[in-house]
């Protein structure tokens, strides 16, 4: 029997977008007892997914653009309704409409930085290897074993650019033979996607892709989880198959072949939080704790909520752009779990990690008690007294 629907239009363009295992959902709600934002305020994934079977959605609600892509309830999910695709493309909708709710209106200053200079952050493209000047960083060339690619935040950002700087000090000190492309990299669009911008997402793929090919790229070392994902599971869309390594992955390899040394005490209790994007959706776990294990004095401690049922820190889908009001902050309760197994430092791999937990250290006054760092920069800082 054909669904008698009042907006059967609707209904065709989500199925045309993405959307259309929304069908399969039987409303059990098990997605909802998982998602990290009843834990801050109430939503429903499944009312939503609800409202795109019947082509009833309103465009214009707010809660179209909650959803961190976190990956939780995907993997709850007994149909596999595939929620992440249906939001996606509702999004997709009202970006073609032009319907955005006020905490989502940054998105229009991103998206055009994005398209002018290949960075979300309102940077000049020709700035973007400022971060390396006197680290000794090559430019690749044909045959240059690795490309390294940080990202925009690890290029632009002045905390997050002490991340590629931490990196590019292990690779030389293990005589990486490694280059970087410089301007001739742009964003890897993997979060403009999920707003909704397929169309400058397909424009920044094209972009990275040409300079992968006419530099002669083959294997691409990343930092951040996000470019980790679209290279290796979208790019390919595209036909073109990349070797791709998260760092938390290379790293580990040249400490087990013995390449780095880490001979400095860090003697500290450190909590590992999984980033949603090396974790439960690339299935990276254990890398980045045997690394973190390699430390002499570093005491490991595990969150709650970790591992596949990690809490997301509120950066993906594009969240990291748009306003999330106080005490709605996933970041926040995570520096507090935290605190409460006791950890001095919170370690992760993912520049929106980062962010999130600075900006939340800070609004919750934690200085002083707590310090985030990436992992590169506490393998370089166990690194220190070699050679
Ligand atoms: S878990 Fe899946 S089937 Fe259950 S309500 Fe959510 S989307 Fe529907
Ligand atoms: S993917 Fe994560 S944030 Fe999005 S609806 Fe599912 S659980 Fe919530």
């Amino acid at each position: 029997m054909e669904t008698v629907a009042p907006y059967k239009e609707i209904i065709e363009v989500i199925k045309e977008s993405g959307g259309d295992a929304a069908k399969y959902c039987f409303q059990c709600g098990l997605c909802d007892t998982v998602c990290p934002w009843n834990r801050v305020r109430p939503f429903s994934v499944r009312r939503l997914i609800r409202e795109v079977t019947f082509g009833l959605t309103e465009l214009e609600s707010e809660d179209l653009w909650r959803c961190t892509t976190c990956g939780r309830c995907p993997q709850q999910c007994p149909r596999d309704v595939r929620q992440i695709e249906s939001m996606v493309s509702l999004r997709r909708i009202a970006t073609e409409y032009g319907v955005f709710p006020s905490s989502v209106k940054p998105l229009r200053t991103i998206s055009a930085s994005l398209a002018g200079e290949g960075n979300p952050l309102n940077e000049e493209r020709g700035k973007r290897a400022e971060w390396a000047q006197g680290k000794s960083v090559r430019t690749f060339t044909e045959g240059t074993e690795i490309l390294y690619f940080p990202g925009c935040y690890l290029c632009y950002d002045p905390r997050l650019k002490k991340v590629a700087q931490a990196t590019v000090e292990i690779l030389n000190r293990a005589g990486v033979d490694y280059g970087i492309l410089g301007e001739r990299e742009s964003c890897c669009g993997e979060s403009i996607r999920k707003t909704g911008d397929e169309e400058l997402f397909r424009t920044l793929a094209r972009q990275n892709i040409r300079a992968f090919i006419d530099a002669g790229v083959r294997r691409v070392l990343v930092s951040s989880p996000h470019c980790y994902h679209t290279f290796k599971n979208e790019y390919p869309e595209f036909m073109v198959h990349f070797e791709i390594v998260h760092i938390t992955q290379y790293v580990a390899e040249l400490a087990a072949a013995g390449r780095i040394e880490l001979n400095a005490e860090f003697a500290h209790r450190v909590a590992y939080h999984d980033p949603c994007y090396l974790g439960r959706h690339n299935g990276i776990y254990d890398e980045p704790r045997d690394l973190l294990r390699r430390v002499s004095g570093l005491e490991l401690v595990e969150l709650p909520d970790s591992r596949a049922d990690s809490l997301c820190c509120g950066g993906g889908g594009g969240r990291i752009w748009m306003e999330t009001m106080k005490g709605e902050r996933f970041s926040d309760l995570r520096l507090e779990q935290a605190l409460a197994v006791g950890a001095e430092v919170l370690a992760t791999a993912c520049p929106y990690c980062i962010a999130n937990f600075e900006d939340s250290r800070l609004t919750l006054e934690m200085e002083g008690r707590l310090e985030i760092r990436d992992i590169t920069e506490i393998i370089r800082d166990a690194m220190a007294q070699a050679g």
